[in-house]
Parts: structure tokens; sequence; C-alpha cells
């Protein structure tokens, strides 16, 4: 591989994005943690994925096996990263995911946002969850890798405007969504606050949630 094109590229997010997410980074909202919420169900969302490509696609049938979403918190850095083992994605699909593509859903969401009827709990009905991660983390690092691909990409932003992608090397297959929380939000990386999050807002997720050597 050689080393330009690991040079970080620069994207700028789609202008409604940028409002939005400057909206949520500045929510006074109450329960943030909902946004986690919305990360788990992207995570289940992968794992089905990876257990339909298994059964349907030549070549995959041992992968359905140990699918689990994994969620750690590091003190020392202020991070709480969110790890599943699903389809991952290709550099392509990162770009179209997050950030550059129109979705329907989202300007809706910020008109009802403006118009302050909305209920932000609402946000992954809309089709914009993911960016939810920007009330709970000031950046924000996915680090993925496509069941197809041998070659993993990093997504990184601090929710102004920007995204960068760039290779990186990842040993298994799919996607850590890593948060480093904001300040006051730092108790999240204790396994006891995980979990509390876990069963109140994930309880009918149909795959394993640990946290620590518990399955929540
Ligand atoms: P939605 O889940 O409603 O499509 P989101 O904003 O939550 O909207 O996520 C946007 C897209 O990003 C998803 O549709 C999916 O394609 C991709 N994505 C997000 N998280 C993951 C993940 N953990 N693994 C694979 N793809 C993901
Ligand atoms: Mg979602």
């Amino acid at each position: 591989m050689s080393t330009s094109i690991r040079e970080p590229e620069q994207f700028a997010f789609r202008a409604e994005i940028t409002q939005l997410l400057h909206l949520l980074a500045h929510s006074l909202y109450q329960s943030r943690e909902i946004a986690l919420r919305e990360l788990i169900s992207n995570a289940s969302d992968a794992l089905d994925k990876m257990r339909y490509v298994a059964l349907t696609e030549e070549g995959y049938r041992d992968q359905a096996e140990g699918l689990g979403i994994r969620l750690e918190g590091r003190d020392d850095t202020r991070d709480l990263v969110v790890r599943d083992n699903g389809v991952g994605m290709t550099r392509e699909e990162l770009v179209e995911n997050l950030g550059t593509i129109a979705r329907s859903g989202s300007l809706e969401f910020l008109k009802n946002l403006g118009e302050s009827k909305a209920d932000l709990s609402l946000i992954g009905q809309f089709g914009v969850g993911f960016y939810s991660a920007f009330m709970l983390a000031d950046h924000v690092t996915v680090r993925t890798r496509s069941y197809r691909e041998g070659q993993g990409h990093e997504w990184r932003s601090d929710g102004t405007g920007q995204f960068e992608i760039r290779a990186i090397d990842k040993e298994d297959r799919g996607t850590e969504v890593i948060l480093h929380l904001k300040d006051d939000l730092r108790d999240l990386t204790k396994d006891y606050r995980i979990k509390g999050v876990v069963r109140t807002y994930s309880r009918f997720i149909p795959h394993p949630i640990r946290v620590g050597d518990e399955v929540v």
C-alpha cells in the first residue's frame, strides 16, 4: 500500500447535515443517551445483513457464527466504543452513508427541530440516527472493514462541516464507532452506566450485547 493512499481525504457534509449536527451538538435534551440506542440499532442492522449474506452469498456460509455487539468504555481517553462484526462498509459506503447523500428525512427532522416541536428521541425514524452520536461526543471516529474487502477505512469528524476518510489496517470485519465523550458525559465510560443505558433503551435487540464480561 503506497503512503499517498493513506493520506486522509476531506469531505464536506451536506448543508442540512451540518445544520443538524450543530443543533444536536448544542442540544440540552435530557436523554442524550438515546444516541447509544441509535448506534446499537445500526450495529444490529449490520449483523442482520451479515447473517443474510452468510445465508445467501456463496463463500460466507460459516460467517453467521459469533455475531454480536460489544460496548467498551476507556476511562483514560474518555472514549466509548460501540463495536460490531456485521457487514462493515466500503469506502464508498462510508462516504455515502455518513455525510454526502441526501436523506429524505433529514430536512423534515430539521424543520421539526426548528419549530421545537420535535421529539429528539424520534431521530432514528427520520433515517439520521447516526448523527445523534454528536450529542454525546465532540469527536467521532468510525473504523470499518466491509466483509467484501481486506482493506479497512476510517471516518473522522468533529461535527463541524467536514469529515475525513483514510485507509487503515483493520484485522476483523465490521465496524467500530468511537465516541470521544463530551466532558460532562465522562462517566459513560463506566460499565455500570453503559449497562444501565443498554437495559433502558436497547432491550429488544436480537443479538448479544456485551459489556465487560457480561452479556447485558
Ligand atoms: P438508518 O439506520 O435509518 O439508515 P443512520 O443515520 O442510523 O440511518 O445510519 C446511516 C447508514 O449508515 C445506515 O443505513 C448504514 O448503511 C450505515 N451504518 C451506520 N452504522 C453502521 C454499522 N455499524 N455498520 C454498517 N453500516 C452502518
Ligand atoms: Mg440507524
